[in-house]
């Protein structure tokens, strides 16, 4: 149980998403983002597996997620630059945009991206 807890601290709580010439749009993580499931209930998301994979550059990181709603499991794919994270450091320490988020379904179709965190 606290293992599943943690693996929810994993997930960014908002993700943002540029639009053109609009600027950038704060949507939430909790929720499905498999077609045709309108679930934003963090209660009826659990997280359950993560898969971490580190490259030269990034940090991958797979949280898979079970919605309770539409009965799937999903998977939040985090890619965190971390060239990007070392020079945010050594500057202001503002924090910038070091993180991608992709969605994926269970078999590990690309949903789409989210956007930045
Ligand atoms: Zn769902």
């Amino acid at each position: 149980m606290s293992d599943k807890e943690d693996l929810r601290l994993e997930i960014p709580s908002y993700a943002f998403i540029a639009l053109a010439r609009r600027g950038m749009e704060k949507i939430s993580l909790d929720q499905c983002f498999l077609k045709d499931c309108d679930n934003e209930d963090p209660e009826l998301l659990e997280p359950f597996k993560k898969e971490e994979n580190e490259e030269d550059l990034k940090l991958i990181k797979k949280i898979y997620i079970k919605c309770k709603k539409c009965n799937r499991i999903f998977i939040l794919k985090l890619e965190i630059l971390k060239k990007v994270a070392k020079s945010t450091k050594d500057k202001d320490g503002e924090a910038l945009s070091m993180g991608l988020v992709h969605a994926l379904d269970e078999n590990g179709e690309n949903l789409g991206h989210i956007g930045y965190f």
